[in-house]
């Protein structure tokens, strides 16, 4: 049997991280009120703002991606008014479920899953209801779909009172999202997708807009206020104490992020999505997300030739060393997700192929 030094993931997060990434980590701990943080925070502040395509701002936060979700609603939509979400996949559906859980009125556009929303769509709900925000996920990571996010923004901006709340958790720093020129009043992320940070930290870019709106809604929570975090980014520190070994990773990242190049790392990502769907229709599998929209960080496959999932991951955590996806939610199983993000390799993904191919061969 092969021995491998660990399993490697192949899992649309928590993606691998490299060993200098996850050694970042292990420098001493230096505390939060001190000259050196506010150095680490404004250095790491500057780069994330490049990333972003914005000259507002990016907060941190000790939490998961999901936190932000909660941030955006409590301090973007108003009582008495709605938020228009963009249903269609296990992520966009549970934002909702989220807003209705902070006591927001929520009106959905649901599309079938794998289908992605189109700016008519939402033109036509824009004319017909009042929303004080439109809350779209950029990147749905269960089916695979990527929505036209700037064409949406465009038709948004058309409402001068209504805000553009985009989660870009497995989109950012894999493929295109530029904050301003796109519209956008908050892009909200995590660490650990194709950003290939450890799970524990996410980001969001947050426009002057979103935080006028904030200051007019009273009972914003706390942990997620986004003035709260502005009085504190302002002194390039966080409320509460960050997660300061995160952010080592995250500034070390950063650089050889910016070093790659933002387009030729959404460029990357293009070049292995394109690999992989040409892989899976040479062996009879379909491809679930709709034509046109298919996501350049992870291809959900249509499982159209009944493979044994569980199987083939107990096979490929054997034989190859990788954790492997096996569909998410209501449909697993029927689907399987071969994610191409973060830093992840062409070479890499043809040794996943391959050992997929191997286990095809012993069917
Ligand atoms: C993973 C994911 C989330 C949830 O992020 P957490 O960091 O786990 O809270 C939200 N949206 C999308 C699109 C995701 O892929």
């Amino acid at each position: 049997m092969p021995q491998f030094d660990h399993e490697r993931l192949f899992l649309p997060g928590p993606v691998e991280v490299r060993r200098e990434i996850l050694e970042a980590q292990t420098q001493w701990m230096i505390g939060h009120r001190t000259s050196e943080f506010a150095d680490l925070f404004a250095r790491l502040q500057d780069k994330l703002k490049r990333a972003f395509f914005t000259d507002s701002r990016v907060y941190v936060s000790g939490s998961s991606g999901s936190g932000l979700w909660e941030g955006a609603v409590r301090c973007g939509v108003r009582d008495g008014a709605r938020a228009l979400h963009l249903t269609g996949g296990a992520f966009s559906e549970r934002w909702a479920e989220i807003s209705r859980a902070n006591g927001k009125v929520v009106d959905c556009i649901q599309v079938d899953w794998g289908r992605a929303h189109t700016p008519g769509m939402v033109a036509d709900a824009l004319a017909k209801q009042r929303y004080d925000a439109v809350c779209a996920v950029h990147n749905e990571t269960s089916t695979g779909v990527t929505n036209p996010i700037q064409a949406i923004g465009e038709v948004v901006a058309q409402h001068e009172d209504t805000l553009f709340f985009v989660d870009t958790v497995s989109g950012f720093l894999g493929t295109e999202l530029r904050v301003d020129d796109w519209g956008i009043d908050i892009a909200l992320t995590s660490s650990q997708k194709a950003f290939a940070l450890p799970p524990g930290v996410a980001f969001a870019a947050v426009s002057d807009r979103l935080l006028e709106r904030a200051a007019s809604i009273p009972n914003r929570g706390y942990y997620f206020d986004f003035l709260t975090l502005e009085k504190s980014l302002l002194k390039n520190n966080t409320p509460s104490t960050p997660p300061i070994a995160l952010m080592y990773a995250a500034d070390m990242q950063m650089d050889a992020i910016l070093a790659e190049g933002l387009e030729a790392r959404w460029a990357r990502h293009r070049a292995m999505r394109d690999a992989t769907h040409e892989w899976a229709l040479a062996r009879g599998f379909g491809l679930y997300a709709q034509a046109g929209y298919r996501s350049d960080t992870v291809t959900t496959v249509a499982n159209s030739r009944g493979i044994d999932v569980n199987a083939m991951s107990a096979f490929m955590a054997r034989e190859a060393g990788f954790a492997m996806d096996k569909g998410y939610g209501a449909i697993k199983g029927e689907t399987f997700r071969l994610p191409h993000m973060g830093d992840v390799t062409m070479d890499m993904l043809r040794e996943v192929l391959g050992g997929i191919d191997a286990f095809l061969a012993r069917q």
